[in-house]
This record gives C-alpha cells, structure tokens and sequence, in this order.
C-alpha cells in the first residue's frame, strides 16, 4: 500500500487520536502523523503515548495541504497513488485515513468505528461535523454508496441504538421508546440478538440520511427533558451491506458500526463524592456517570482481552459489550479515534484517555 495510510486494517484494533484545536499548553505535545505521539506532563510526570495516528489540532476532516498561497482545489487535482510524495506537507486526513477500512464493508467485512474522550473534545464534531465541514459518518456513507452505485447491487439495511443507564433503546422505533431485551444469539453463532430492534431497509443516500437525522433527534429529545443526556449515553449506528445481484448469490453481510460513545470523563468529576447539596440532578448524575465508567472500563476490558487473544473475553460484562460483541469478534476490524483536549484543566482526563488508548491498541 501507500506508505503513510493505514496498513493492513483487517483483524486490528487502530487507535487514532485527535486533539481538539483550542487553547494549547505545553502540558501537551505532539508528534503528528503515522507512528505519531502524545507527550504528556501531569504532576510533574512526563509521559509519552505512541498512538497509530495523530492529527494535530489543525486538522480538518478530509485533507489539506499546508503549502501557504496555494487553492486547496489544486489538492483535488492530484492523483491518489501520488499524494503520499506529499509528505507532511498532507496534512490531516482524518477520513482518508479511514476509507479503505469503510469500504471493505463492501467486500464482507466487520468494520467498527467509535470515538472516545472526554465530553466537549470534538467526538461529535469529528463523527457528524457541521454541514459546511462533514465529518465521517456523513462522507463513509457517500462513499459508499458511490462505490455501491458503481458495482454491484447491494442491500442496505440500517439499525440506531442508544445505550442509556444500560437501558437499550430504538432510536428508530416507530412507536414510543421502550427498552429493549439483549439476549444471548443462538449458539454457536456468538451473536446477540436485541429483541424487537428494528432494521430498516434503505433505499438510497437520501433515506439514509434521513432516518439518521430521525434517529440523532429522538436522541437530541431525551437530552433536553434530561440534561445533555446525549453526552451521557453511547449511540450505535449499524448499516448492513449485502450483496444482492447475482452472479453471485446473496452472500456474507459487510458490517459498518459507526459508535458515538458518552463522554469518559470520571465520576468524580460528576460528583462521585455524593451529590451536592441543593441539587436535585445529583444523585442522577452520579448514576449515569458510574454506569458510563463501567461500561468503558468493559470496553476497555475487552478490546485489551482480544488483543491480547485471551481466551476469554468479557463481552457480558455491559450492554455497551454486548452489543458490539459481533462488531469486534475475529476477524473484524475496529478503529478507535480518542479525542483529547489540551487544555491545562482537561490534562488529567487527557492522560486518562491515552492510558486507555494505550490499554486497548
Ligand atoms: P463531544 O461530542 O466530544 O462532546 P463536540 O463534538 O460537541 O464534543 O465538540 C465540542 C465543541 O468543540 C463544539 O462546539 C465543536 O463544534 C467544537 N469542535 C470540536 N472539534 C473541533 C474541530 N476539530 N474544529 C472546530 N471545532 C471543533
Ligand atoms: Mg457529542
């Protein structure tokens, strides 16, 4: 492949970290780049994280090139197989990055993207962007369906859940949202069946579009009657590709897991010392952060178990593990994008979310 991309994707766990453009301080440092690194100093510790990827709080979602006086448009006028003799000059590719792993979704593969961090870092930013800027869900699915309408025909089939309290619900249910019951699949399947999620056919971009926009607002509805409840739950977008047209007969289902994960800052933070007086929210905060901590810490627990290919991999220890139980079995590839602050009053869960990454990649 190219030097400088992502290599061989399949059966790995990538770890790439953004770091949020803001207020800097030399408490954080980077190295951007393939290979690249975090150095972090926290209580006068230095601490240097080596991720698969960095990009640098100048990054922007696609690329760039950082050659001062030159159109941005002329980048588009150079051919692919040429862009990695641009060297650093290419900066930030936070999606080209991510294409070849979202297109083999195409070809029968599982394919698992999730941001992380601490509230405010940019996971949102950096999965949905704001129109003027799209962001990665948006431009995975143009691309393939792009690809798709240059080949083969394919089934889409879309499904959205939010995970709140370790409560399931369809974000694209018809009805009112109830919680949903995640049992164990049949055996010998290893897979997880949630009963009575709907899966929706989509028939083209602008469907798919459309249902996502239905399935972020009836997340966005619960976040005003509940306090930023959007930050506080993790979301799972799982588009189903399948093959058809013949020649070949409807065959393996590609995967895409596009997982917006609910902020990792620590309970403490939160208010793990016992709600403060005179604050009826408390008591439900403090809740809603001890269930997120343990979920990540499932997260976690699992993603260091399979890369470690222990024998047993603590899938039931959460809702949020049980569900990505298929998203992140053999042979499936996962891409975690750590988003991290620099801001001198995040560092201590800047360090936490590199520790993780660290645990995990
Ligand atoms: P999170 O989802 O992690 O809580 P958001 O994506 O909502 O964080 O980002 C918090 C704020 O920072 C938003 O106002 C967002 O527009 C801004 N932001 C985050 N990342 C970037 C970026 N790379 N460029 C510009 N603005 C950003
Ligand atoms: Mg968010």
């Amino acid at each position: 492949g190219c030097p400088g991309r992502l290599p061989e994707l399949k059966g790995n766990i990538r770890v790439l970290c953004r770091l949020r453009p803001g207020t800097s301080s030399s408490l954080v440092s980077v190295e951007p780049g393939p290979g690249g690194t975090v150095t972090t100093c926290y209580r006068g510790r230095h601490r240097r994280f080596r991720l698969d990827w960095v990009f640098p709080p100048d990054a922007s979602q696609e690329e760039h090139l950082s050659v001062p006086g030159l159109q941005q448009a002329w980048l588009a006028t150079i051919p692919r197989t040429c862009r990695p003799f641009l060297g650093s000059r290419l900066v930030s590719q936070v999606f080209r990055e991510l294409e070849p792993a979202v297109l083999s979704c195409l070809r029968g593969y599982s394919v698992c993207i999730f941001t992380y961090g601490q509230t405010g870092t940019g996971k949102t930013y950096s999965m949905e962007g704001p129109p003027e800027d799209p962001g990665i869900v948006p431009r995975a699915l143009q691309s393939l369906f792009r690809e798709m309408g240059a080949g083969r025909q394919h089934r889409v089939t879309l499904s959205m859940v939010e995970i709140y309290n370790e409560a399931v619900r369809d974000l694209l249910a018809p009805g009112p949202p109830e919680r949903l019951a995640v049992r164990q699949g049949p055996e010998g399947q290893g897979g997880i069946q949630v009963a009575g999620l709907t899966h929706w056919d989509v028939p083209n971009l602008e469907t798919l579009h459309q249902m996502l926009k239905l399935g972020r607002s009836n997340r966005a509805t619960a976040a005003t009657a509940m306090n930023q409840r959007s930050s506080r739950s993790h979301a799972l977008v799982t588009l189903t590709l399948r093959a058809a047209s013949p020649p070949r007969a409807p065959g393996t289902a590609g995967t895409l897991h596009l997982v917006d994960l609910a902020g990792s800052e620590r309970a403490r933070k939160a208010g793990a010392a016992g709600p403060p007086r005179g604050d009826p929210d408390g008591a439900r905060r403090l809740r809603e952060a001890q269930t997120i901590n343990r979920s990540l810490l499932a997260l976690g627990g699992v993603m260091a178990a399979l890369r470690a290919h222990r024998p047993h991999v603590p899938f039931r220890d959460s809702q949020l593990t049980r569900l990505l139980q298929p998203a992140l079995g053999p042979g499936t590839t996962a891409v975690l994008l750590l988003q991290i602050s620099t801001r001198p009053e995040d560092l201590g869960e800047t360090v936490c979310s590199l520790k993780f990454a660290d645990r995990v990649g």
